[in-house]
């Protein structure tokens, strides 16, 4: 084991991660289990806290963390985690973890990192990581530091308004990005169009698309459109290199991205905003992972924690 090893975690509302990083981003050894179905906070954390001492060596000398958000003060209350709200994470790694920092951050902005240092934004000053999956997340990394504003919530994309008469997003305002591009409204859109499938989820709707499908095709291309609004206001506020787009519908791969690029490209007009490139992330499902161990590595680095 090289001497910057760290353990990165990530929590979401289906699966559980743990992983030993080197110091290059490389995941040397990754645990996953499934997040417990339950209304039981204790249970989620003994799952994880199980395949964090799995992982843990003494070779490790930081925790990062990806939790979904919203976050504050590190207490965390995952949307679709509904059992742990104002959960003490940090605090409850913290004491397992001998005197060894521990850093937490927001899902988004952890996969953000992971793409910045190792991934489809590894040239850029200015950057946006966005997850499209069963919400709409994103993180900014800006010169190298993740932003995180505040309440440590900087970066929220999901919410930037694409549609000033669109449809009520759960976060009780309208027209959110969000509320069309989310897998489940894109989704539950092609059904109101007379889309069906055996299974009609984010994955059918892809395959389908890929097929040929024309509702498929244009629940996609819809999402699309409202992904390029928000990315040309945002490189517009930002300055921003490269924005990538992750996360469960990014499957669609230029199903999504096409409509999207010619939205932003109808949209953007200043010529610092059209050299903005929007590309597909490149770490997958790893992203997380990886941007937490950088999170953990950079903790080590700066001393902060
Ligand atoms: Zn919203």
């Amino acid at each position: 084991m090289s001497a910057g090893v760290v353990l990165a975690v990530d929590v979401g509302g289906t699966k559980l991660a743990a992983a030993l990083v080197d110091s290059g981003g490389a995941l040397l050894r990754t645990v996953r289990a499934p997040t417990p179905v339950t209304d039981n906070a204790e249970e989620i954390w003994a799952a994880l806290e199980t395949i964090v001492a799995e992982v843990d060596d003494d070779a490790v000398r930081a925790i990062g963390v990806g939790c979904g958000g919203p976050m504050r003060d590190e207490l965390v209350s995952p949307l679709n985690i509904s059992a742990w709200r104002d959960f003490p994470l940090a605090d409850r790694l913290r004491q397992g973890a001998r005197g060894r920092p521990v850093v937490l951050r927001n899902d988004a902005i952890a996969m953000a990192v992971g793409e910045q240092s190792h991934g489809a934004g590894r040239q850029a000053r200015a950057f946006l990581g966005i997850v499209v999956s069963t919400g709409v997340g994103g993180g900014l990394v800006i010169d190298g530091h993740p932003v995180d504003g505040p309440t440590g919530n900087a970066g929220h994309i999901g919410h930037v308004v694409v549609d000033a008469d669109g449809p009520v997003c759960a976060c009780g305002g309208r027209g959110c990005l969000e509320a069309i591009a989310r897998g489940p409204a894109v989704v539950a859109w092609a059904v109101e169009q007379g889309w069906s499938a055996p299974q009609p989820d984010g994955r059918s709707l892809v395959a389908d698309a890929r097929a040929g499908d024309p509702i498929a095709l244009a629940a996609l291309t819809r999402a699309g459109r409202a992904l390029g609004i928000a990315c040309a206001s945002t490189a517009a506020l930002l300055d921003l290199d490269v924005i990538a787009v992750g996360g469960g519908l990014s499957a669609a791969g230029d199903l999504l991205l096409a409509p999207a690029t010619a939205a932003f490209e109808r949209h953007a007009g200043m010529e610092f905003v059209r050299r903005c490139r929007l590309v597909v992330a490149a770490l997958g499902t790893d992203a997380g992972l990886v941007g937490a161990g950088v999170l953990a590595q950079q903790a080590l680095a700066g001393g902060t924690d």
